[in-house]
């Protein structure tokens, strides 16, 4: 076989990819794991972590997934920068079509995770990264002094909200319901924050800014009166939830409506046999980084057995 054949391809380096990188290892299946567009995952657009247990003090986010790499490497596994455009799954070994070439694989393991989702409208796509953004972590420092507005009612939104009042001079926090989704000690820390404000039923129907002078205001449509106003601000923080990152496997691999990789129940196995789905692409209920890690190790325990029972096949006939 050619040196870019492996027996266990991982696709992600988030902490599903990572985890099932270390199980492989040490099973000496010299895993290769192709980091993808953002290696290391969400976790390395977050701040502190606080509930991976084995940390009491809290990590850093990237800090977890550069341990999480090493670990993985200590025990041989490869590691590439590539983003895969397609796969086929069709044949034997599978086959992975990236930007630096193909790859093949006995066995594949997908943990390609999610992304931020987005609101939908122009004015959001041209004027992000110039007020608009879904990382406060990234970029939160270029509104040291502003007022900026957080779209949603979840964790990721409390979150982001709470560490923007480290550079902001006020937060406004704008949902679509009058409650929040996010969980009880998140929403305590928000409405305790004396830079918190929020903006209750109502949701963002333009962004209005141009690139040279960043955001200036939002109109919000408040909906339970229809009623449309225009309300300053210099920056938009979108953190609406996310969507699995499966595109590459439409029409390849069956999938949840909602776009999830689907897995028989209870188990990490998709509908073609010998691959594996894990973190959250299969996950749209829990999505913390240790159900991630949870899911990975179960997909490389399940790729080892695969390829056990696949060579005591070939050695029986
Ligand atoms: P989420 O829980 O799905 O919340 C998304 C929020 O955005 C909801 O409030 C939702 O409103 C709102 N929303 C969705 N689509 C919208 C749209 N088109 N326009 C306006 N608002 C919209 O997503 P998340 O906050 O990213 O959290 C995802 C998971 O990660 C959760 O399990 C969460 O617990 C976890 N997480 C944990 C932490 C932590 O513990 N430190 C931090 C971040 C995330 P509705 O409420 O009306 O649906």
């Amino acid at each position: 076989m050619a040196d870019n054949h492996h027996k266990v391809v991982i696709i992600g380096s988030g902490p599903a990819g990572w985890t099932a990188a270390i199980y492989t290892a040490r099973a000496n299946l010299s895993p290769l794991v192709i980091q993808g567009t953002q290696p290391g995952g969400q976790l390395t657009i977050t701040t502190d972590v606080e509930n991976y247990p084995g940390f009491p003090e809290g990590i850093m986010g990237p800090e977890l997934m550069e341990k999480f790499q090493a670990q993985a490497e200590r025990f041989g596994t490869r590691v590439v920068y590539d983003t895969v455009n397609e796969v086929d799954l069709s044949k034997r070994p599978f086959q992975i079509m990236a930007d630096e070439g193909t790859y093949t694989a006995d066995t594949l393991i997908i943990a390609t995770g999610a992304s931020a989702k987005w609101i939908g409208l122009e004015s959001e796509q041209r004027l992000m990264g110039h007020g608009v953004s879904s990382c406060a972590t990234c970029d939160g420092a270029f509104f040291r002094g502003k007022e900026v507005i957080v779209v949603g009612g979840g964790d990721t939104a409390m979150e982001e909200a709470n560490f923007l009042t480290r550079f902001c001079s006020k937060v406004v926090v704008v949902h679509r319901r009058d409650t929040l989704r996010a969980s009880k000690i998140m929403q305590d820390r928000a409405f305790a924050n004396p830079k918190i404000e929020f903006i209750w039923d109502a949701a963002v129907e333009d962004i209005i800014g141009a690139k040279e002078t960043g955001v200036t205001a939002v109109k919000l449509k408040h909906l339970k009166t229809g009623e449309v106003t225009e309300m300053p601000t210099q920056g938009v923080f979108v953190a609406i939830g996310h969507k699995p990152n499966t595109d590459i496997f439409a029409g390849k691999l069956e999938l949840h409506p909602n776009g999830y990789l689907k897995v028989a129940p209870g188990t990490v196995s998709t509908n073609v046999e010998g691959v594996f789905g894990c973190g959250d692409v299969i996950d749209h209920h829990y999505r913390q980084a240790i159900t991630a890690a949870g899911t990975g190790c179960m997909a490389a325990i399940d790729a080892e057995r695969y390829l056990e029972a696949q060579e005591a096949h070939l050695a029986s006939v």
